[in-house]
């Protein structure tokens, strides 16, 4: 018998992300935002798991649910998550490119690295690898209050090339449909 998981997605920034009542909109290159691109993801992973009879939280579910970013491990906590999947965007000013996840504790290394694999090889972006917290922009994240947590840096928002893999609609698909799977065998499903 298939066994339905709680899976967590927590679409990066947003409303009162860091500041009560101010949206925040993470990485911005020209219309594309970083909260948007996070928050499609979300939805079209959302959808794949819904579909294979999971039950899916989302730390935030617009841009004027309020979600502090301290908050959303709590979030995960409270509704008993066995996984959460966070996405954000890189900028670095056009001079990288490429997909990268962060984990936490050496057990979870595979696991990021077969997620980051999964997008990279349905996106076609530079595979930066897996990467633990600490060689984040922060010596800790927040949301890995959480474990296990996934922060999926799904590409650099001011790559003319990652921004239109990240936005392209049958490549998010392929790249929500190859998460969804390592979702569900580390899982054990
Ligand atoms: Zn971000």
């Amino acid at each position: 018998m298939k066994k339905s998981l709680t899976i967590i997605l927590d679409p990066g920034h947003g409303m009162s992300n860091r500041t009560s009542g101010l949206f925040d909109p993470g990485a911005v290159s020209g219309n594309a935002t970083e909260a948007d691109i996070a928050m499609v993801w979300t939805n079209d992973l959302r959808a794949i798991l819904l579909a294979a009879g999971h039950v899916v939280i989302r730390t935030r579910v617009d841009h004027k649910d309020p979600a502090p970013v301290g908050k959303r491990a709590t979030i995960a906590r409270r509704h008993n998550g066995q996984i959460m999947i966070s996405f954000h965007c890189n900028a670095a000013a056009g001079t990288a490119q490429g997909t990268e996840t962060f984990y936490r504790g050496e057990s979870h290394r595979e696991l990021a690295e077969k997620l980051n694999s999964a997008v990279c090889s349905a996106l076609w972006t530079r595979n930066r690898g897996a990467k633990t917290e600490s060689s984040s922009q922060h010596a800790t994240l927040a949301i890995m209050a959480f474990q296990p947590c996934f922060l999926i840096e799904l590409g650099f928002i001011d790559h003319a090339d990652d921004l239109r893999k990240m936005t392209n609609h049958t490549l998010r698909k392929a790249a929500c449909n190859a998460i969804a799977r390592e979702i569900e065998s580390f899982a054990g499903r």
